[in-house]
């Protein structure tokens, strides 16, 4: 069955500090809903943001959010789930999760959906409680106590449901509780520390403390040529530029995006541009060359991990790059989902000498600095 995420990050909380709210705050180089975003994309079918409409200009700010669909929340977080729910279509599992759990592993994910498609309405990780608990100056039994996490998994039908009939006074304090009330078990199944919330100040340096240090830098390098042919324009860099003659290649020869993908590859390990789209198959005949580029970006972030600068050298005679610099950081930022910043395009002559000196064709290189998780390596 298909599975969609309701992301909730329509929160105010400022506990953690001065500052925007505390799901736009950075951890381990990134804000913390790009981190939950970045966990969820390879684990599930759709995402549906919920934020706060006065952090549109946040949300906008963010390359690595573009393209979800982002639905304003209500006032409690009820009402957010709802709106959130309410986008979503027919038949499916729905997670509901909270950006404010950034680091979501696989693993946990898997065992929520399995224990719905095995035939459970819903299934919540859960984790026992170890400390001793009191309250009001009375120990309290901590037996059968165990801390509920998200995401909340849930049959879209029966969560549907739930929210259509909620009628109590007092608001629920997870989806859970409210399944539950329809009379339906909900399942309970390993949650994991690494989903714990991200709160106070504190929460995020322990956040960062632990990530800063499990992320991995990288770097890949990538280099590309082309031969020039007949034509009226080349493609580089995701832009096409009017010129003389054309570049000659099984695809559209991009020479600059095919150097970033091999970088972008050579970061990961994982083979290069020929070895995951080769030559010989028909399908990349003709091919733009940005369906390479977002291949290796989602290879990157089923890795969990983040691209922290790109840097490209196009080596030529003509045409010209320089009038075409900033349209081709703006379109290789956007298929990098990084911002400009992360992102330098340079260009160089060779001085007439060689083969790109001689004007038989173009070359290009490219360096990717990348951080990934070190237990994924
Ligand atoms: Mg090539």
């Amino acid at each position: 069955m298909r599975v969609t995420a309701v992301l909730v990050a329509a929160g105010r909380g400022t506990r953690a500090g001065d500052g925007p709210p505390k799901q736009f705050r950075a951890v381990a180089g990134r804000p913390a809903i790009v981190h939950a975003v970045a966990a969820l994309t390879p684990l599930v079918d759709d995402i549906v943001l919920v934020i706060h409409p006065d952090d549109e200009a946040l949300v906008a700010a963010l390359p690595e959010l573009a393209g979800l669909p982002r639905i304003h929340g209500g006032a409690t977080r009820r009402e957010s789930v709802a709106r959130g729910l309410a986008a979503v279509a027919g038949d499916a599992i729905v997670l509901v999760h909270d950006a404010a759990r950034p680091f979501l592993p696989a693993e946990v994910a898997a065992r929520l959906v399995q224990a719905v498609e095995a035939g459970a309405a819903g299934a919540v990780p859960v984790l026992p409680v170890a400390d001793s608990l009191v309250r009001a100056g009375v120990t309290v039994d901590r037996a059968g106590l165990m801390r509920v996490q998200t995401p909340q998994a849930f049959r879209a039908d029966i969560l549907r449901a739930a929210h259509a009939g909620w009628r109590e006074a007092e608001e629920p304090t997870d989806d859970a509780a409210m399944v539950r009330a329809l009379g339906h078990a909900v399942v309970e199944v390993a949650g994991d520390e690494r989903l714990a919330k991200l709160t106070t100040a504190a929460d995020f340096a322990l956040a960062e403390a632990r990530l800063g240090a499990a992320l991995i830098g990288r770097t890949g390098m990538g280099f590309d040529v082309h031969r020039f042919g007949p034509g009226d324009h080349v493609w580089l860099c995701g832009v096409r530029i009017a010129h003389d003659r054309g570049l000659v290649g099984h695809s559209d020869a991009d020479v600059g995006l095919h150097a970033l993908v091999d970088a972008l590859l050579g970061g990961l390990g994982d083979g290069d541009i020929g070895s995951h789209f080769p030559p010989s198959d028909p399908r990349w005949k003709g091919a733009a060359s940005h369906l390479f580029v977002t291949h290796a970006v989602d290879l990157v972030a089923a890795r969990g991990g983040i691209i922290d600068h790109v840097d490209l050298t196009i080596i030529c005679e003509a045409p010209k790059v320089g009038p075409h610099r900033a349209a081709m950081r703006s379109r290789v930022a956007e298929l990098l989902r990084v911002r400009e910043g992360r992102v330098s395009i340079k260009a160089s002559t060779t001085e007439k000498l060689g083969f790109t000196g001689r004007g038989e064709g173009m070359a290009a290189q490219a360096v990717a600095t990348l951080r990934l998780p070190g237990d994924n390596l």
